[in-house]
């Protein structure tokens, strides 16, 4: 799960982070009240979308040359047009896709005067299976060319869970951003601030870019992107609170409110699968057969026959989606139950692309009948291989 930037640097002020004064702000006048709370007379009016990239994006309501979704703005007036520039329009970024994302939220910051723009993050590293910071003093908007261009100007600092994080990880992070003094000090201190923050709220990634020194020398944590693991999150009920609904993909929210493990790519065979490791053997033989898995979707054990309609009707529900694969071995999962939902569902929403079906195991007999006699067309397969090659060969058939 994602965070809005403001909603992360409330969370890392807990535990002690530095970061710029600001106040969220969902309207015109709201963003103003924000500014006028805030020392001036530099203010940085700043788009809430889950996505980076902001400050290079473009609004694709405004012309090619208006000013991206984070501004800078050296009077009240100029909050007030920015915010009425942002708010409601949709800003499009390297990390949105094309089709870019409605900013509802502004964030409204103290402007910070930027001596020097560093990258700091953490991770969790599968290579050394340590939580890692990686680091680097070329911060700012283009660090992805950075890290393709001049890889060397990337360090990584690996922690040992068993000892956590120590004095001398600090330093390591303090020497790889090159700092002096004070300065340096300060980059220790957070180091272990941003380790705690990691490690407390079972964070999956935490991104400071940039880590800002400004002219006094003081480092501040200027921009943050936080996901967290999603597997953890029944013990951050604070976290939980801050999910912003808007901002997921709806297939993947819909699938989240049935239990459906659902991840939408951008293939064109939809899977509906029970047990993840079946639905990844699924994805896989699909592609063997040249054809793309429009999404990973694992039904569980335990899925009825309305749990299985929704699934259904979620992957139809994608225009991608030109043909259907099911692939059931019912061990807890009953076939019948399956054949019901799909059924079901295909009642519910006109089914207009090809469904090969392959059941197998508890019911299969039960099932199989209950699809035979359905009306639905069907085609029916034996096995993986044999269901895998059938819905290539029906969604190409369906093409010509
Ligand atoms: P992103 O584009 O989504 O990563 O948004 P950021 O919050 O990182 O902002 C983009 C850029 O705007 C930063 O790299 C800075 O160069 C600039 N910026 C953001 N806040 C301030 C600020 O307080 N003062 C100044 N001078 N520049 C800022
Ligand atoms: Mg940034």
């Amino acid at each position: 799960m994602n965070v809005h930037e403001y909603q992360a640097k409330e969370l890392l002020a807990k535990f002690g982070v530095a970061i710029p004064a600001g106040h969220a702000a969902l309207t015109v006048e709201e963003a103003v009240a924000a500014a006028k709370q805030l020392p001036g007379p530099l203010y940085v009016v700043k788009s809430q979308i889950h996505a980076g990239g902001r400050g290079k994006g473009k609004f694709k309501e405004l012309p090619a040359d208006a000013k991206g979704g984070v501004r800078l703005a050296f009077n009240l007036d100029e909050v007030e047009s920015h915010a009425k520039e942002m708010l409601g329009n949709t800003l499009v970024t390297i990390q949105t896709g094309e089709a870019g994302k409605q900013v509802n939220r502004l964030y409204v910051t103290d402007g910070v005067d930027i001596a020097h723009e560093y990258y700091l993050s953490l991770v969790v590293d599968r290579k050394s299976s340590r939580v890692s910071f990686i680091v680097s003093t070329e911060g700012g908007m283009d660090i992805e060319d950075v890290a393709h261009n001049t890889p060397e100007k990337i360090s990584t600092i690996s922690i040992d869970p068993a000892s956590g994080f120590q004095p001398h990880h600090g330093r390591a992070i303090a020497f790889a951003l090159k700092l002096k003094g004070d300065t340096n000090k300060q980059a220790q201190v957070l180091g272990k601030q941003l380790y705690d923050a990691f490690v407390a709220l079972d964070c999956d990634m935490l991104e400071i870019n940039p880590l800002v020194e400004d002219k006094s020398g003081n480092l501040l944590v200027l921009d943050t992107k936080m996901s967290f693991d999603s597997n953890a999150l029944f013990r951050h009920p604070e976290v939980m609170a801050l999910r912003d609904e808007t901002e997921e993909d709806p297939a993947e929210l819909e699938a989240s409110k049935y239990d459906l493990a659902y991840i939408k790519l951008d293939g064109n065979i939809g899977c509906m699968v029970n047990g993840a490791g079946l639905a990844m053997a699924t994805m896989d033989i699909i592609k063997l057969n040249g054809a793309f898995p429009a999404n990973f979707l694992d039904v569980g054990g335990g899925a009825t026959t309305e749990k299985v309609t929704a699934a259904f009707k979620i992957i139809l529900s994608d225009p991608a989606v030109e043909g259907i694969l099911v692939n059931i071995f019912g061990g807890i999962m009953k076939c019948d139950v399956i054949a019901a939902g799909i059924i079901e569902a295909a009642k519910e929403v006109s089914l207009s692309v090809p469904l090969v079906v392959r059941l197998e195991g508890t019911n299969v007999e039960a099932g199989k009948e209950l699809l035979n006699n359905s009306g639905l067309p069907i085609v029916a397969a034996n096995d993986l291989g044999d269901a895998a090659v059938k819905i290539v060969a029906e969604v190409n058939k369906a093409k010509a």
